[in-house]
């Protein structure tokens, strides 16, 4: 009877458990154990201390994230630039408590794996058609991850397939941070060494099933690509939609490719290279460089050192997109080649020299550019009065490690070191989270001595010693070593281009932070732990719920009262919008189309977005317009308002009788949320509520077991 009554509360803790951390309260158990992807793939799964927060609120939160840079990688800089015993000014200062004062501080490690295996394999892969042929191996658990899979966990607290740039397994676009942040009236900021299409930067500018979706037509770098002398969209359509899904893009009905949700998305400053890819055109023949100066942007164009440094100001009137190289940037220091083993290289070990085409030397590192997006947003009206969230990329630690470039991969751990330094200099870390880390491990081993069978290269460090280097992942060198810093070869190796082939790993990396928050990185966390860690410190919507919720105040309005182009507004829990257009006998007569998620209007959080309906909505009889977001479900519906040429004594509902009447007085057709979903039956209160009430009991509930299971065991 004892041991069944024990078992009954076992039982009755266990479940109410379960229902505490259906509401939020998982952080009472460490992360399960053997999950699998059906758990995993949810938007927040796969945290390892979810619900976990402390008090400490931060009004910035700056994300420094070294690309591929592993612990090796940090260490192998560090021997060669300031010796074995040495220091980084700015990396190791990050997260270390003697070094911070009176600073929260917070040093941990965090695990990075994937949903689903590379590229051509996901569950978004297509047919020639465009048709999604679903996959053998996405949904699989998959310990090596690359930088989209990655970038999307940590930008969006969902894990996902490799190649997805924030959409879920299955498609679904996810919100991110900077998208969030906008969506809470914060400056925002996206900084890189690499191409801004990127997957580290993309996956805070867009949704994309393809990360080689860079433009309407793929990675075309915009040039005479039919040899007829001129550019033009013939050159478009020879170049053809690359990696894109076909239905994603504008053209198609979709929201467009990663370059164009750049604009669309529109973070205040946005500096990086990959200029070349913005001489792609859009679907009216104009350049996307033309698109962003037309959405207001100021634009800086590659090589363009001076506008880079004379820029001023940068809010969401005047938007910054500075891309200051056609691919990725210019590494600090001139490539070493890793090479089979030879005596030699003991004897004369490497010395890295300086890249006379790094913008460092004229002023524009990534320290500059850190320094530069720092100032900006902290002029920025918002970032002022609200604060800012802000990413900065060294990209090319990862490039240069694929190529198994030491020297190159090292300058670049450099420059991201001397980046955090400058941010230190500028801002003040009682209001200011600094988060340092990476986005997967890489390739570069620390090695005793020269392997006889991998790739090595010999350093010699800043204090004397030598550091010798094996890259081990690429039998050899098929291609000669890397000199061009523009070619990414991850998941996409094209064998006639490619310059080393050396892969990512999969090890747990450290994370690193100083500030408001900083000690939620402590201990093991997950990559996604990091969305909600941010999240929590600049009081972001992390929880779908609260997400959900940022919609209920969205409203549609027609431009005139001709009543044939729609401003959007508030959907800032969406992504992506769905609408409808019914004429007075119900006939839809134009829809979004619906064949992927990735089909609608492209939301433009905390702007406006614009429906024209023009070519549809023609005659004077009344016409109903729906307007859904994708991701909340929000609904706005316009019943009933007359065409260009109606009237409201045409039978045309006033349906904003006191609002926008014109010249003849007929309204100007406008509608907004009237019934906000509720999530579930008790709204979030409800459940909030519910919630606490079943902690409370499964805690007295836990203790009389705690009691019952000591009184026995003294028994
Ligand atoms: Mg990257
Ligand atoms: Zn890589």
């Amino acid at each position: 009877m004892e041991v069944n009554t024990r078992k009954a509360l076992k039982g009755t803790v266990a479940a109410l458990i379960a229902s505490a951390t259906l509401f939020g309260f998982a952080g009472l158990a460490n992360a399960a154990d053997g999950q699998g992807v059906e758990q995993l793939k949810e938007h927040g799964a796969a945290q390892r201390i979810a619900g976990v927060y402390g008090n400490a609120t931060a009004k910035n939160v700056i994300l420094f994230i070294g690309d591929g840079m592993g612990d090796s990688e940090i260490t192998v800089a560090r021997n060669y630039l300031h010796g074995v015993n040495g220091s980084f000014d700015g990396l190791d200062k990050i997260g270390q408590p003697n070094l911070n004062k009176g600073v929260e501080t917070g040093t941990g490690q965090y695990t990075t794996f994937s949903l689903g295996n590379n590229s051509n394999d996901s569950l978004m892969a297509k047919d020639k058609s465009g048709k999604l042929t679903g996959s053998k191996t996405a949904g699989v658990i998959t310990p090596v991850t690359d930088s989209s899979a990655s970038g999307s966990g940590w930008a969006t607290g969902t894990k996902t397939y490799n190649n997805a740039v924030d959409v879920d397994v299955e498609g679904n676009p996810q919100l991110n941070l900077i998208e969030l942040a906008k969506a809470a009236g914060k400056a925002t900021g996206n900084v890189t060494t690499a191409e801004i299409q990127d997957a580290t930067p993309a996956v805070l500018e867009s949704h994309s099933s393809e990360r080689a979706c860079y433009g309407p037509q793929g990675k075309w770098d915009g040039t005479d690509k039919n040899g007829d002398g001129v550019v033009d969209l013939k050159d478009a359509e020879a170049a053809g939609i690359g990696s894109c899904l076909s239905n994603q893009l504008k053209a198609n009905g979709g929201i467009g490719s990663i370059s164009e949700q750049l604009i669309d998305t529109r973070a205040d400053v946005t500096i990086g290279g990959g200029a070349k890819y913005f001489n792609q055109l859009d679907q009216s023949g104009k350049t996307l460089w033309q698109d962003a100066a037309d959405q207001g942007f100021q634009t800086v164009k590659s090589g363009d050192v001076d506008g880079f440094k004379n820029l001023g100001e940068a809010n969401q009137d005047k938007p910054v997109l500075a891309l200051l190289g056609d691919g990725n940037l210019p590494t600090q220091f001139n490539p070493s080649v890793a090479t089979k083993q030879d005596p030699a290289k003991d004897a004369n070990p490497t010395e890295c020299t300086v890249n006379d085409k790094w913008l460092g030397k004229k002023g524009a590192s990534l320290a500059d550019f850190t320094s530069k997006a720092i100032d900006l947003l902290q002029n920025n009206k918002n970032g002022k009065d609200n604060g800012y969230f802000l990413q900065v990329e060294g990209a090319s630690i990862d490039k240069q490690d694929h190529n198994a470039n030491a020297c190159g991969q090292i300058g670049e751990t450099d420059d991201l070191d001397k980046a955090i330094s400058a941010a230190l200099g500028k801002i003040d870390l009682s209001d200011t989270l600094v988060i340092v880390t990476a986005d997967h491990a890489h390739t570069s081993q620390i090695v005793e001595s020269q392997p006889i069978y991998a790739l090595s290269t010999v350093l010699k460090n800043r204090d004397g010693s030598k550091t010798t280097i094996s890259y081990g992942t690429s039998e050899e060198d098929l291609y000669g070593n890397g000199t061009d810093t523009s070619n990414d070869v991850e998941g996409k190796a094209d064998p006639s281009k490619a310059q080393g082939n050396m892969s990512h790993t999969g090890t747990q990396l450290r994370i690193a932070a100083s500030g408001p928050g900083a000690s939620r990185v402590d201990g093991l966390t997950d990559q996604t732990d990091n969305f909600y860690t941010i999240g929590h410190a600049l009081g972001l919507a992390t929880d779908k719920a609260d997400q959900d919720r940022l919609s209920d105040g969205a409203t549609v309005t027609a431009k005139d009262n001709k009543n044939q182009v729609f401003d959007i507004a508030g959907f800032n829990g969406d992504a992506v919008l769905r609408y409808e257009l019914k004429d007075k006998d119900g006939k839809v007569v134009s829809a979004s189309d619906a064949s992927t998620p990735l089909s609608g209007l492209r939301v433009k959080t905390a702007g406006t977005t614009t429906l024209d309906l023009s070519k549809f909505i023609t005659s004077d009889a009344q016409y109903t317009l729906t307007v859904t977001g994708q991701q909340s479900g929000k609904t706005v519906e316009i019943k009933d308002f007359a065409g260009p040429n109606g009237t409201e004594g045409n039978g045309a509902a006033d349906v904003n009788p006191n609002g926008g009447a014109a010249d003849n007085g007929k309204p100007v057709a406008s509608g907004k949320v009237t019934a906000p979903k509720q999530n579930g039956v008790l709204g979030k209160t409800g459940a909030t509520v519910l919630g606490v009430a079943l902690l409370a009991l499964a805690l007295v509930a836990g203790g009389l077991a705690i009691k019952f299971a000591k009184s026995r065991d003294n028994a």
